[in-house]
């Protein structure tokens, strides 16, 4: 091999080439710029040597290491507070111990498989470089990374760290389809501040969840809010399978009528007599030798619940256990009885309290006789009344099985042509079973038709008739719309969604896997982060 051949790059004078200790060791003296870095002035006086050893790209397999024999300059500037400095290259940046082209190289391995293969990868590619080395690599140009492209259209959605526990946000750039960046917390604080350093953010697209609403509404008051399409109907699908739940936990028994005035005491009337008629049949089917994942499955319940239910008995009135003297309901009844007798002046009914060992406030039982008072009113209102449908459980004519919640609220969103002959079948029994069914289908098919045309002005008619619907989920459904009406709108009229959000937040769950207990939101935020490409020779 001849020196002439050897190209280490501008500013490098090759002098010679051995083999030794299993690697190619190329002695160089450095003809890099001579100025000073403080002041600029070029300098000709040389103070003393300097040996840097940087390592490079392999040849032919073995690892090269670039040993640069570089000048030490005075700085002959009087004014200048620097009195020596050592010649800098282009090959490499100050204090690195690797040429940048194997830099480049280690953060795009680090990029894209993480540390320890990486790791392993560049050792057999002849460029050894240790696990934490790649990382801190990849963290540093992370943090030094400036995006100067405006941020236009962003997504904001948030993931978990530990489900359940604790989340961080992500937030990408729609139009460039790119992560734009990570977050460790998921705060309405933390968003403003971001999107308070992006002024020209336009649009945002997220989920229903109040928390980004508000940051974005405080950082970036100038963009539009788009509600996410697929949140939306996730929504309405939970708010179905609400529904589903309560009906099968009535299991089939026709709801009683509310009792005295109290339409709180009614539902809680109603659950204990729920609940009762539930445990009835649980004891039933477990005399009858039933398992408890066959319960779970005749009931719609987790087969888990059941076993506690069979072990440690059945939880019947666990709000009267609660009820204390200094609470209006612990007399209940004595108060009922005088309400039924027409005795409904408050003063007199806190003095009869009074002697009876209440020990709570006049205003704590004027809550609870407003309420009964209440009761009378609300009647006059008819598009806040619950509808009583008679209900009985679906059963599955494949299996025999009660259609659990889940599934029925999946199939109630579902558009008949899409339904699969078993499917339909289903759906069938669900609509005979159920008259609440039939029209949260026919309200999720509009909803689903509306959200994929372009005229929000059919909204309004929409949650006017879920309004109506009778079915209380569906109610608080429409409410919780209402309140959020405009984003909803733009979710209609804009094309943008956070479906690339979702795709973005599983790879972030993949790399987050991989990582093991390392990942930390520096290393996640370096790997989800896009890779500038230009790479320097
Ligand atoms: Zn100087």
């Amino acid at each position: 091999m001849t020196k002439t051949n050897l190209a280490f790059g501008p500013g490098v004078v090759v002098r010679g080439v051995v083999f030794r200790e299993n690697r190619w060791s190329v002695s160089a003296d450095g003809a890099g710029a001579r100025s000073c870095p403080e002041c600029g002035e070029a300098s000709a006086s040389r103070h003393s040597w300097h040996v840097r050893r940087l390592q490079d790209l392999p040849i032919h397999g073995v690892p090269v290491v670039l040993e640069l024999r570089l000048g030490r300059w005075r700085c002959l500037n009087e004014g200048c507070p620097r009195k020596t400095f050592v010649e800098r290259l282009a090959t490499a940046f100050p204090f690195a111990r690797k040429t940048r082209r194997v830099s480049d190289l280690v953060r795009l391995f680090g990029h894209a498989a993480g540390g320890r293969t990486s790791e392993k990868l560049l050792a057999r590619l002849a460029m050894p470089v240790s696990d934490n080395a790649i990382l801190r690599q990849l963290k540093r140009h992370a943090s030094e990374r400036r995006d100067s492209a405006p941020l236009r259209v962003i997504a904001i959605d948030d993931w978990s760290w530990r489900k359940g526990f604790n989340y961080g946000t992500i937030i990408v750039d729609l139009e460039r389809r790119i992560v734009a960046d990570v977050l460790e917390t998921r705060s309405a604080k933390e968003t403003a501040d971001w999107v308070k350093q992006h002024p020209e953010i336009e649009i945002v697209s997220r989920d229903r969840s109040g928390l980004y609403a508000q940051g974005v509404r405080q950082g970036a008051p100038q963009a539009r809010q788009v509600a996410d399409r697929f949140h939306l109907l996730q929504n309405l699908r939970e708010s179905i399978e609400r529904h589903m739940t309560r009906i099968s936990r009535f299991a089939g028994r026709p709801q009683l009528p509310p009792t005295a005035g109290d339409r709180h005491a009614a539902r809680r009337g109603e659950r204990g007599h729920a609940r009762q008629a539930l445990f009835d049949r649980v004891s039933l089917l477990r005399a009858s030798g039933k398992t408890f994942v066959d319960i779970a499955a005749q009931i719609g319940v987790d087969h888990r619940t059941v076993a506690k239910w069979i072990k440690t008995g059945f939880p019947l009135h666990r709000r009267r256990l609660a009820l204390k003297p200094s609470s209006p309901l612990y007399f209940q009844e004595f108060l009922s009885r005088r309400w039924a007798e027409g005795d409904r002046v408050g003063r007199r009914l806190f003095h009869d309290l009074r002697h009876r060992g209440y020990t709570g406030s006049f205003s704590n039982l004027e809550r609870l006789l407003s309420t009964w008072r209440a009761g009378g009113v609300e009647r006059k209102r008819p598009e806040q009344q619950i509808r009583k449908f008679i209900e009985i459980p679906a059963v599955d004519p494949a299996t025999g099985w009660q259609i659990s919640p889940v599934v029925a609220a999946s199939l109630c969103m579902k558009p008949t042509r899409r339904l699969s002959p078993a499917e339909n079948a289903k759906v069938i029994v669900l609509k005979r079973a159920s008259p609440s069914f039939v029209i949260l289908r026919q309200l999720a098919t509009r909803f689903r038709s509306i959200l994929r045309g372009d005229d929000p002005d059919k909204l309004n008619n929409w949650l006017h008739d879920a309004k109506r619907s009778g079915v209380r989920s569906m109610q608080q459904f429409a409410r919780t719309l209402s309140r959020d009406i405009e984003a909803v709108r733009n979710a209609i009229v804009e094309h943008w969604s956070s479906g690339q959000a979702e795709g973005q937040i599983n790879r972030l769950k993949t790399l987050k896997r991989a990582m093991y207990g390392r990942a930390g939101i520096e290393l996640l935020r370096a790997r989800m982060l896009p890779l500038e490409t230009a790479m320097c020779t």
